[in-house]
């Protein structure tokens, strides 16, 4: 008899769930209060209206959620003027991007992805035994570099991860860019618009992943409540694709992705048009504000339309991160991204923007 082994593709991925808690980090950093510039999350918090439809559903907690034809499924078809067959929910956008491997991905064949990237794509591509082909955002602007992308597709393409505003860089590519390139994208290969920031961008040259899927094309798009609908805890996000896409997708999907709680804080989120417009204006006027302080203290950064920024420290990001968390603040350095000199700042709440800028003057003059 063989030795009892797990599939060798899965003995390649480092387990999940190492991440330090905040509560660790208040702890070895001595802090009361570590401010979370870490994780994306929305500073407006959450809408009330969803909080309270959350405290009512729980009530039903006795009973599986809704499956197929969901109140929430329904309302995002109407909103995207899409088929309800053509929105699949996931816990979280996170699950949909490891099942879009699962489903579409032959071991040995090849996914490009921008480089650098959000992780999750990996770990999809790694349990299949993919390869990943990563492609170097532009030295200029760090945007995204289509024309490279383009010329890394082969035969063996399954899979193209469009980051569309890009993390960690927070910057987008323009429609023109999008449009050249899906011209040239062959039939064996399917893109993923990964829109989970779509809500922030300003920008009108702006393309939208959801005009590909009603051309009918081989794509997918995926959003998510976790970010500008301030929902991070409750993990929803949602696949909108073409029939033929979906058809393969849902076979794959758990029975139940998302509990009804969140399926109903969700729809009342989707619903508080308020609570979005706030998100949306706040997201604004934080990213005003912290390109006009590195500018003013001279500092590059990569120009966001998210509600984050990457910004050129100058200096090592390690050290720079350890005297933030020193004084209680989270935040990315950018070295695991290939970025040393870099951090990665998520939007806070006013206050805590202006403590934040602070703090890492104090931490350049120490440094320096
Ligand atoms: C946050 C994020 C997602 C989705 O996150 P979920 O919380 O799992 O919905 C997807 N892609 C990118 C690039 C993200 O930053």
């Amino acid at each position: 008899m063989e030795k009892f082994s797990p599939r060798k593709e899965v003995l390649s991925i480092s387990p999940q769930g190492a991440i330090t808690s905040m509560e660790e980090m208040k702890k070895k950093y001595r802090v009361n209060e570590m401010h979370r510039m870490n994780a994306n999350e929305n500073p407006v918090m959450t809408s009330k209206k969803a909080i309270e439809a959350m405290r009512r559903e729980v009530e039903q907690a006795c009973m599986y959620p809704e499956t197929g034809r969901t109140a929430l499924r329904a309302a995002l078809a109407k909103k995207f003027a899409v088929e309800e067959d053509m929105v699949l929910l996931g816990n979280g956008g996170d699950q949909l991007l490891i099942m879009l491997s699962e489903a579409f991905l032959n071991a040995g064949e090849e996914v490009i992805v921008p480089d650098p990237f959000f992780a999750t794509y990996a770990l999809g591509v790694s349990i299949i035994g993919g390869r990943l082909v990563k492609v170097p955002v532009k030295k200029d602007g760090l945007t995204m570099d289509l024309d490279a992308m383009r010329a890394a597709i082969t035969d063996k393409t399954k899979l193209i991860f469009l980051c569309n505003p890009n993390n960690p860089t927070a910057t987008i590519v323009h429609k023109r860019e999008v449009e050249a390139f899906m011209q040239a994208v062959p039939e064996h290969t399917l893109v993923v618009f990964d829109e989970a920031y779509h809500e922030f961008v300003s920008d009108p040259e702006y393309p939208d992943g959801m005009d590909y899927v009603k051309a009918e094309r081989n794509v997918a798009v995926i959003r998510t409540f976790s970010k500008v609908y301030g929902l991070a805890g409750l993990r929803v996000g949602y696949c909108i694709a073409p029939r033929a896409i979906m058809d393969i997708l849902t076979r794959i999907s758990p029975v139940f992705p998302v509990n009804r709680i969140a399926q109903a804080g969700a729809l009342a989120a989707l619903e508080d048009t308020e609570f979005l417009a706030e998100a949306k204006r706040v997201c604004q006027e934080n990213r005003a504000y912290f390109m006009a302080q590195f500018d003013a203290m001279g500092l590059p950064y990569a120009k966001p339309e998210a509600n984050f920024i990457f910004v050129d420290t100058g200096l090592d990001a390690v050290q720079v991160n350890e005297g933030l968390l020193r004084r209680g603040f989270a935040v990315r350095p950018g070295g695991g991204w290939g970025f040393p000199t870099y951090l990665r700042v998520s939007f806070g709440t006013r206050e805590q923007n202006e403590a934040f800028i602070a703090a890492l003057k104090e931490v350049r003059a120490e440094l320096a």
